[in-house]
């Protein structure tokens, strides 16, 4: 396994899926591996790591990359998961790879908006394998490296564990729906902004 590895992409594109499997692989190969999920995703409780399909993987919770590097003295193979919502991850990153450990991660690249979460892409950068997982467009069912987030949810750039909110689109149907977004808010400002009538 080259490292660090990293799988990423939008929602529901088996992220999660990828990093289990190479957890599993190196439990088989009998090495020290254990894997770490922030603290921040609570999606199906914090000691377990689940994807979509079902899939699990035992997981630590933690707050801070640190809290990873200290454990992975003990190990060889280090996993975590959703790096994007991980303080100091960058750094724990170098730190765990000048140790001489492997480390195999998964998260979301960009935020719905489109903006790439600044550690990951500095995760990137250093990264000896990257692995894009797509999704399916929820439009027209080509390959999705989008999250959209439907025009009804709460502005904020994480919901965790709010994923009905969301969807993944190709680029064309993100766009398309980004400009719906900004229509509909463009006519909700006219509406509000204009003058009273004469009674
Ligand atoms: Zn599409």
């Amino acid at each position: 396994m080259l490292s660090p590895l990293v799988y990423c992409g939008p929602m529901w594109g088996g992220k999660t899926e990828g990093l289990i499997s190479r957890l599993v692989r190196a439990e088989i190969q009998k090495v020290r591996v254990r894997a770490f999920t922030p603290a921040r995703n609570t999606r199906d409780g914090k000691k377990v790591i689940r994807a979509h399909s079902g899939a699990s993987f035992p997981a630590t919770s933690v707050t801070h990359a640190e809290e990873v590097v200290a454990a992975s003295s003990e190990l060889d193979v280090v996993g975590i998961d959703e790096i994007f919502m991980l303080e100091g991850i960058a750094e724990g990153v170098r730190e765990i790879s000048r140790l001489g450990k492997k480390i195999v991660m998964a998260t979301l690249d960009m935020d719905s908006d489109g903006q790439i979460w600044e550690p990951v892409g500095q995760v990137l950068g250093m990264a000896e394998e990257i692995v894009k997982c797509p999704a399916v467009c929820s439009v027209c069912k080509k390959d999705a490296y989008y999250t959209f987030r439907r025009a009804d949810a709460p502005n904020a750039r994480v919901l965790v564990g709010a994923g009905n909110y969301y969807e993944p689109r190709c680029r064309p149907c993100w766009h398309r729906g980004q400009e719906e977004k900004r229509r509909q808010a463009g006519q909700r400002e006219l509406f509000r902004t204009a003058p009273e009538l004469p009674s």
